[in-house]
């Protein structure tokens, strides 16, 4: 049967149009939109209405205009995506011919079905249950559907009446829900190899922020080996949702090289600490307001109350960790759901196997500061070296840039 369907219907979370955040908020929407289905190079048809911004997609073959409606479920702030039927007409006698077309798509056996109509424009002559009893009606009397059942249908025929015209569809895929990326600024996440900080920074996203991540890694990272190395790997998963984002990929051999061999207790705090303060100099630099990491509360001996506040506590900058009062289980499931679980769990020797085999799990910034002032007395020099050797890698939607 023919697929019937012209246009993707976009709905997205009417709460956040609240105020005058909604030109802000539809103006992000539309472009993010645009840079995910990369319409710089094939011209996209996208209008917003009050509710909803609709996609024509009438030049798109069925398996074009499916994978647009897949893509645009990642995108933050979407809630429902349909591919639908578009008509300007939306009388009811002009609805008849659209429905059989709707319901003679549908594969497989006739079942149950049942007709839900929405009416967005109030000065439609027919009111909802109007509508829905006689699409209903005609349903049964032109096509193969017979059986109405309105609690647990097979089918759902779904028609929105609106101002300007009416939207016919069956599908409604869950979009991820959220704000628009970049109406909230800019945020700089630790990204490690495993399972949590990649679904803080999602979370980040999926708020509204713009998202960058920071990476410590053993060796210096060449950007042409980069693309098969796992956090970058990592990064480019993610940026499907964060849509533009830099990876920078910075080698802690001079922290490294600054304790080894000294009799250093608290590495492991020490360098979560180092890792904060190199990142808070970044976020200076490059103009972001905050930090971000996976840390959850009591999971791993660096993630004990006491020493999250100790890290706090070497910078000024707030550091936000979205996934503090979440149950591993939570945190696996989330990660699985956006597509980065697999490669977490991908073995990866991190930096803090390699630092720290008996970390302390009570610390107090007095006393650490004092450590690093006897144990690193060139610590600001090792910064500026840590930062001057950072890779930078460029990453939008799904792949690194050239
Ligand atoms: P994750 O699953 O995110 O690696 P974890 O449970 O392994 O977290 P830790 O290794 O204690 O926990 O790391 C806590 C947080 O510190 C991470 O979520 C991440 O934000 C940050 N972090 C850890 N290692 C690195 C690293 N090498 N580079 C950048 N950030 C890191
Ligand atoms: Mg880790």
């Amino acid at each position: 049967m023919k697929y019937p369907y012209t246009h993707i219907l976009i709905r997205y979370g009417e709460l956040a149009l609240k105020g005058k955040n909604q030109g802000k908020f539809i103006q992000s929407l539309e472009n993010n939109i645009r840079q995910k289905l990369g319409s710089s190079k094939n011209h996209l048809d996208l209008r917003s209405e009050r509710g909803y911004v609709v996609i024509d997609a009438r030049n798109d073959s069925e398996e074009d205009l499916r994978a647009k409606a897949e893509k645009l479920c990642q995108v933050s702030g979407v809630v429902l995506v349909s591919p639908a039927i578009f008509s300007k007409e939306n009388s009811i006698d002009t609805l008849y011919p659209l429905v059989k077309q709707v319901m003679g798509s549908y594969p497989g056996e006739k079942k149950s079905f049942c007709v839900r109509a929405k009416r967005a424009d109030k000065a439609y002559p027919l009111t909802s249950g109007d509508i829905e009893k006689k699409v209903g009606k005609y349903i049964q009397d032109a096509t193969e559907c017979k059986v109405v059942n309105l609690k647990h249908p097979d089918i759902i025929l779904h028609i929105d009446i609106v101002p300007k015209g009416v939207f016919l569809y069956m599908e409604k895929k869950k979009g991820i829900g959220g704000l628009p990326v970049g109406i909230e600024g800019r945020v700089l996440s630790l990204l490690s190899g495993g399972i949590d900080s990649p679904v803080a920074s999602f979370f980040m996203a999926r708020r509204g922020c713009e998202v960058d991540f920071i990476h410590f890694t053993a060796n210096k990272i060449q950007s042409d080996e980069a693309v098969n190395y796992k956090v970058a790997k990592i990064a480019q998963i993610l940026s499907q949702y964060s849509i533009h984002s830099k990876l920078y990929l910075m080698p802690y051999i001079h922290f490294h090289l600054a304790i080894v061999g000294k009799k250093v207790d608290y590495e492991l705090i020490l360098f979560r600490r180092f890792m904060a303060r190199v990142a808070e100099a970044l976020a200076k630099k490059i103009g972001v307001q905050a930090l971000v990491t996976g840390d959850n509360l009591g999971q791993v001996a660096s993630q004990t109350l006491s020493n999250i506040v100790s890290t706090s506590q070497a910078v000024r900058i707030p550091i936000f960790r979205p996934l503090i009062g979440f149950d591993k289980n939570e945190i696996i499931d989330m990660a699985k759901k956006i597509g980065t679980y697999d490669l977490s769990i991908e073995p990866y020797k991190d930096c803090c196997s390699l630092i720290s085999k008996n970390p302390k799990t009570v610390s107090d910034a007095a006393r650490l500061e004092l450590i690093e002032k006897n144990s690193i007395p060139d610590y600001a020099g090792i910064m500026e070296a840590t930062i001057k050797d950072a890779e930078i890698l460029e990453i939008k939607n799904g792949s690194i840039m050239g």
